[in-house]
């Protein structure tokens, strides 16, 4: 936390509150040192993040609002993104949730994510996650009051490791917390593995939640499974959806929260109370951009596949690091332990010393120490430009 912030906080007391406790994002901490660094005249090959390529199927103009539609709007989410929403995940995978009132429209799956938490969650209530996850998932269950419980993936080849979750359920946990396709490790998880982990759930009167943001991201003729197709946990399962990554928006911030009415119904009340509604233009932007799917889904998923051989080809090259295809997402995550450094102490030298910037695998969780974390979100000749300059400024 900044010296200053930290003295105020000391002195007065009056903003020692739970955010006082809340640490900045691992993955967007590194966005802000690039902003700096580049605006201090150094040329930086990012790595870490940035405008996605391709961009979105639609342009990035806002559409015009008329007069009558100015005002505030349904807490639900515009019906009309929603029903085109609930259509795809039916046709996509067998998802079946009504439009009416298993979904909820959100500024992006970050919000989602945070809300079903405040609805699930007393003081003290465990959540187990897996380690690596994303960087948001601890501090979102931490402000809503919760606790994290990590469990590691099973080695050698990043398993949903069901015994392992189902040993580390006490009376205090509510929800297991996953993501597939999976970041950072990029696993798209198998049909036997999600089923095992529903039966778990169900067996054990839990809640299961899953960040599905890079659905459209997998590869080699992978195709996604949702938990959402198991019907015997229906009534406990919450899937979140972004359009940042799906349909290219980031900067528009809207997502999708698919789950039971109970649950959808507390979130848009959530909604209400905080946020009033999600911007309409916004909504417009990624109803206009659903509709594009068909065309934009193949695309999407050819152009990364390409950046990630295109990129993994060349650390294949260097023995220090050893690079798996990861099976979705648009990660990379290569083990770095043959340098013999950890992976922060990796990361910041790439930056200082060859102006790459890559997010270490630490911060992901403790299983995350030993690799560090590439992000394809950009073009390929950057992608390619960045990867050769992070291979020389390897150690060793
Ligand atoms: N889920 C995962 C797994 C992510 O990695 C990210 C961003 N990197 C998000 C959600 C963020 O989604 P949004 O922009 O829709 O809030």
């Amino acid at each position: 936390m900044d010296a200053r912030l930290d003295e105020r906080l000391a002195g007065g007391g009056r903003l020692l509150g739970r955010l006082s406790r809340l640490p900045p994002s691992g993955t967007l901490a590194v966005g802000e040192k690039v902003r700096a660094l580049r605006a201090s005249g150094r040329s930086i090959f990012n790595l870490s993040g940035g405008a996605p390529d391709p961009g979105p199927p639609v342009g990035l103009a806002l559409p015009a609002i008329a007069p009558g539609e100015n005002s505030l709007g349904d807490p639900w989410g515009e019906l009309t993104l929603r029903k085109s929403f609930a259509d795809r995940l039916a046709r996509r995978y067998n998802v079946v949730r009504g439009a009416d009132r298993e979904m909820v429209v959100t500024i992006g799956a970050k919000q989602g994510l945070y809300f079903a938490l405040l609805a699930l969650l007393e003081p003290g209530d465990e959540v187990i996650v897996i380690d690596p996850c994303w960087v948001t998932y601890a501090p979102s269950v931490e402000l809503a009051g919760g606790r994290t419980i990590p469990v590691p993936l099973a080695a050698p080849d990043n398993r949903l490791d069901t015994e392992a979750i189902a040993a580390a359920i006490t009376g205090r946990t509510r929800v297991v917390l996953i993501n597939t396709p999976h970041n950072p490790t990029g696993r798209v998880f198998s049909e036997a593995e999600l089923s095992a982990l529903a039966h778990l759930v169900k067996e054990r009167d839990l809640w299961l939640m899953c960040d599905e943001s890079f659905d459209l991201f997998v590869f080699d003729g992978r195709t996604h499974l949702s938990p959402g197709v198991f019907d015997a946990i229906r009534d406990r399962t919450i899937l979140l959806y972004s359009f940042s990554k799906a349909f290219a928006l980031p900067s528009y911030r809207i997502g999708m929260l698919a789950g039971p009415e109970p649950l959808c119904s507390l979130v848009a009340n959530c909604t209400q109370q905080l946020i009033s509604s999600v911007a309409l233009a916004a909504q417009k932007v990624a109803h206009a951009a659903l509709q594009k799917e068909t065309e934009w889904a193949p695309l999407l998923r050819r152009t990364y596949q390409d950046k990630r051989d295109a990129c993994l080809a060349l650390l294949k090259q260097d023995a220090r690091v050893d690079a798996r295809a990861p099976q979705g997402t648009f990660y990379l995550f290569p083990n770095i332990e043959r340098t013999g450094w950890s992976s922060e102490r990796l990361a910041t030298r790439l930056l200082d010393a060859a102006g790459v910037a890559v997010t270490s695998g630490a911060v992901f969780g403790s299983a995350g120490e030993g690799h560090i974390r590439l992000n394809l979100v950009g073009p390929l000749p950057a992608l390619l430009e960045g990867t050769k300059a992070l291979l020389r400024g390897l150690p060793g």
